[in-house]
């Protein structure tokens, strides 16, 4: 009789678990008609990654060895299927906005709480999955190559708490539609939220492809399991979205990281603006989720001769006016001094309050419908240096249009993330975006607009202004591949 030991019931169990993930018994798609595998549940002792986690795992490795299995079973689908996961989790985005928005403020507790539905709507509506996949195709004298954007394999993400989810479910669409699956290390602000949506996003793709753990989540995230991420040997890739700190620790790791970083988006109005559609614009983007975007106007630079009418149309626009008094008692409540040389940065527990809070600091009141206090600063105010994330945005008065600019450079710290201009003069448009150099340039609109909300283009709420791909896509997920045909196959 054979002696069953317990290393032989392990590697039985992990090989009916892969057959099972890679897809009905090693084939490529379910059977017609055909229904899901039933949740197997994984034998906690071994550690054998398992369907039935739902993306729920409390260490890395564990959650990294799931990870790995569920890409390879992706490998085996068709582009349809894949695309089917990734419509999955943009679907619940949009049927579950209202709860899962509600869920993700009542654990935060930041940001404005109408804006946390909307924010996954929109990731519901313009993140980007497998139709934004291509080849690139050379064709001549020698045959035929095409370059194919193939994918990582695991990739180790980083998500803030001022967007939890609609980072984590932007993320996982675009890097399912590239072939790969996720471990995220959220926010530990954010954590519940993290789970519950990869949970749900699991479920659904499970019940429908029968491929578990494509975007796993680590259950209690620390500063110590992202180093651990940071380093998995099977994690090629990291995503990191995220303040100067983490960006700074994911680039000393050694592996190729996609740093979607701080910002301090800064405004510039010249005297040619439209002051009206100027003020509604800064308004509309400074407000939004009470500033916790990372390219929400944070400062304005305004020339002498609109100064008056400018804060008079921001006041119009129903935008509250603070003496520079205020502003300075605000700051030093608000803002935290830089250690070190440091920038100054926002007092986490103010960060993305809303204007009320700060009217109560100040012991004034203000209307229901104001969203945003705003008041004269120098350029050196810890309002405008710090990324402060606050309904309350400094505003500094400039004798011209090109030292406006030349503060708007200073204030973006060389981040390269968003800058702002009204203007009417393309010159000016012109010289600005040259002397910004920023990802996103944004000319008489809403920062918004420049992230795929109100203007042409994609959006996402990846913006890897640290390492230079921009706003991110499936394509940013990816690594080129070259298959070459030589001296045929061309057929012209
Ligand atoms: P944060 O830097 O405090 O945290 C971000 C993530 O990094 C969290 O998951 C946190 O746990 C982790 N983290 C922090 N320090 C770490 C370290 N040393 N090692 C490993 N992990 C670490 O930022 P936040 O408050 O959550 O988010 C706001 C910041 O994120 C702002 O600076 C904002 O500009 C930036 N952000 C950038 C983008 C973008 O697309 N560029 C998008 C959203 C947010």
């Amino acid at each position: 009789m054979t002696q069953v030991n317990g290393q032989l019931v392990r590697e039985m169990v992990q090989s009916v678990l892969e057959r099972v993930q890679t897809g009905w018994g090693g084939r490529v798609s379910p059977p017609p008609g055909g229904t899901a595998p039933r949740p197997v549940t994984a034998p906690g002792a071994a550690g054998v990654p398992a369907a039935g986690k739902f993306g729920q795992f409390t260490g890395v490795d564990e959650a990294v060895k799931a990870a790995r299995t569920a890409q390879r079973a992706l490998m085996r689908r068709s582009l349809a299927q894949r695309q089917i996961a990734c419509d999955l989790i943009k679907q619940i985005c949009i049927t579950q906005a209202d709860r899962l928005g509600q869920m993700e403020y009542e654990e935060t507790r930041i940001g404005h709480p109408a804006h946390k539905p909307e924010k996954l709507v929109l990731v519901g509506n313009v993140a980007l999955g497998v139709e934004f996949m291509r080849t690139e195709c050379f064709s001549g004298d020698h045959g035929i190559t095409l370059e194919e954007h193939a994918p990582w394999g695991v990739i180790g993400a980083i998500t803030p708490v001022t967007h939890s989810l609609p980072t984590l479910a932007n993320n996982a669409v675009n890097m399912i539609a590239a072939g790969n699956s996720l471990v995220c290390n959220p926010h530990p602000s954010g954590k519940r939220i993290a789970a519950h949506g990869a949970r749900l996003f699991n479920q659904a793709i499970y019940e429908k492809l029968g491929i578990d753990n494509l975007v796993s989540v680590i259950a209690e995230p620390t500063i110590e399991s992202a180093q651990e991420l940071f380093v998995h040997p099977d994690v090629r890739l990291l995503s990191i979205t995220g303040g100067p700190g983490v960006v700074a620790a994911a680039m000393r790791s050694g592996k190729r990281a996609i740093c979607a970083g701080p910002g301090n988006p800064p405004v510039v109005v010249d005297d040619s603006a439209d002051l009206a559609n100027a003020a509604r614009c800064i308004y509309e983007g400074a407000v939004y989720d009470n500033n916790l975007l990372c390219i929400s106007e944070k400062e304005v630079y305004v020339v002498a001769a609109v100064w008056e009418p400018l804060l008079a149309a921001m006041e119009a626009a129903g935008a509250h006016r603070l003496t520079g008094q205020q502003m300075d008692q605000l700051a030093r409540e608000c803002i935290v001094s830089g250690q070190d040389g440091g920038h100054p940065y926002a007092n986490r527990k103010y960060v993305g309050a809303e204007p009320q809070v700060f009217a109560d600091l100040l012991g004034i009141s203000i209307p229901p419908t104001c969203r945003m206090l705003f008041g004269q600063t120098t350029h050196e105010h810890p309002f405008v240096q710090a990324e402060q994330m606050m309904p309350v945005i400094p505003f500094i008065k400039c004798e011209t249009f090109e030292q406006a600019v030349d503060l708007a450079r200073d204030a973006e710290h060389g981040f390269g993330h968003t800058s702002i201009i009204h203007s009417r003069l393309v010159d000016h448009m012109t010289y600005m975006g040259k002397a910004m150099d920023t990802t996103i340039f944004v000319k008489n609109g809403p920062s918004v607009a420049g992230d795929g909300s109100g203007g042409e283009g994609y959006g996402s709420y990846s913006i890897a202004c640290s390492t230079g791909e921009g706003i991110c896509t499936p394509l940013t997920y990816t690594r080129l591949r070259r298959c070459v045909m030589v001296d045929n196959l061309r057929i012209i």
